[in-house]
């Protein structure tokens, strides 16, 4: 479905904790008056980036908030003032700025990975000392199913996202670019080809390279497998092969946060599965309460069983709607009995198959069966930390055995034994 931009509800729900790193602190006190784009949140020391508000309003009140992923979390909920023209932004030259330049602007901005656990972008563009990095690979693949968020931003905004691509490449201070796209979204390849051939100039070379449809396409290493055909190491980062990887969807914040000076307050996502009235892809400001997308997409049917936020092989189920969209939220998938699997999970029989599905070779039924056992802290001999938590294993799984989460349980028991090992 093409994007559409969701109208500006009248409150917005801003938690404070939205990337990995130190959470950000309130700078704004009950009933301060706050304008679109102003800074409301930001971190004192350590590794995060601050939180502006998507509204002009005003703030209601400082609270806890239902979290995604965490028990609870600060948060402002700012009133909307409805009659506020809304913000406009206008294109300035960023081929002048320095390498510290931009990555300040991209750091003020906002700006995180989208399409993961929301790691602090600028981070991401400073590779650890030693390291030489020499391609960039942009990620569209794409491969979890109902999500098409990403896939319309590269049909409808193919030039700002390769500009994105320009930016990243001055501040890494390379050439050339990779844009992997899966072979079903042949309109996306086509946009993305066409502007990346607009932007191959003076020695900069971005291309596209049509991928096989194939989960985990998109998972950060085997992207770079299929791209490059070179493998990451162990527990290396990509910079040990002289990869960078980020998402089209960041590529655009980027290309905002530095050629608009615009903050990252507002995100496309994907609304869908049998359970909503109407599936829609959707511009909306962060902190857009879950339950106000459903009431603007007609609300839900009366057969909806499960909530998901992200995509069914790699999302979380929430309880609730009256929680608020964050930086990282790509999707919400609201489905049906038609669509989930209830059937009790029993015994492993060791088929082998959860073995053969994992694209990281390891063995997530020997963990599972640990896990039952009460021996958590003993399955690092079969690949607990290198799990990325794809969902393969337990998509083919006979069983129906949740190996996600006992790998989940494994990686906590070993991560506990060993953080008593150091005392
Ligand atoms: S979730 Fe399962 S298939 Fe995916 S990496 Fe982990 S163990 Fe392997
Ligand atoms: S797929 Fe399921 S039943 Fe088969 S070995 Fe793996 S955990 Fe056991």
């Amino acid at each position: 479905m093409p994007i559409e931009e969701m109208p500006t509800p009248a409150e917005l729900e801003i938690v404070l904790a939205q990337h990995i790193g130190t959470p950000c602190e309130a700078i704004v006190k009950k009933r301060s008056k706050v304008e679109e784009g102003e800074l409301v949140g930001q971190v004192s020391k350590g590794l995060g980036v601050p939180i502006h508000s998507p509204v002009n309003g005003a703030v209601r009140e400082l609270s806890i908030s239902a979290h995604p992923m965490r028990v609870s979390t600060p948060s402002l909920a700012i009133r909307t003032d409805a009659e506020a023209p809304a913000k406009t932004y206008t294109t300035s030259d960023w081929s002048k700025l320095s390498k510290e330049q931009l990555l300040q602007k991209v750091h003020d901005a906002g700006v995180i990975g989208i399409g993961g656990a929301g790691f602090p972008t600028h981070a991401k563009l400073t590779p650890p000392r030693g390291t030489q990095i020499d391609t960039l690979i942009l990620n569209g693949a794409e491969c979890e199913p109902y999500i098409t968020a990403d896939h319309r931003q590269m049909v409808e905004y193919p030039e700002q996202i390769v500009e994105g691509a320009r930016i990243i490449l001055a501040i890494l201070g390379i050439k050339s670019c990779q844009i992997g796209i899966e072979s079903n979204k042949p309109d996306a390849i086509a946009a993305m080809e066409k502007a990346a051939a607009l932007q191959s100039t003076n020695g900069i070379e971005i291309g596209v390279k049509t991928l096989e449809v194939k989960y985990p396409q998109g998972s950060e290493k085997q992207l770079i497998q299929s791209v490059t055909g070179k493998k990451v190491p162990g527990f290396s980062l990509p910079s040990a092969i002289g990869v960078v990887v980020h998402n089209v969807g960041t590529a655009f914040a980027i290309y905002e946060a530095v050629a608009l000076d615009k903050p990252f307050y507002e995100k496309v996502m994907t609304i869908s599965g049998l359970g909503i009235k109407r599936p829609a892809n959707l511009k909306v400001k962060i902190g857009t309460r879950l339950s106000d997308i459903v009431e603007y997409l007609g609300g839900t049917t009366p057969d909806l069983r499960k909530v998901v936020l992200g995509g069914p092989m790699m999302g979380f189920a929430v309880s609730t709607l009256d929680i608020p969209v964050l930086k990282t939220t790509s999707s919400i998938l609201l489905l049906t009995d038609k669509e989930i699997d209830k059937r009790p999970y029993s015994n492993c029989i060791r088929c082998g198959w959860c073995v053969s599905a994992c694209p990281m070779g390891l063995q997530p039924n020997e963990m599972g069966v640990y896990v039952e056992a009460g021996k958590a802290d003993d399955t690092k001999r079969f690949g607990a930390l290198e799990c990325f938590e794809c969902g393969s294993c337990a998509y083919v799984c006979p069983a129906k055995r949740p190996l996600v989460q006992f790998v989940r349980l494994a990686k906590m028991g070993i991560r506990k034994k060993e953080s008593q090992k150091t005392g």
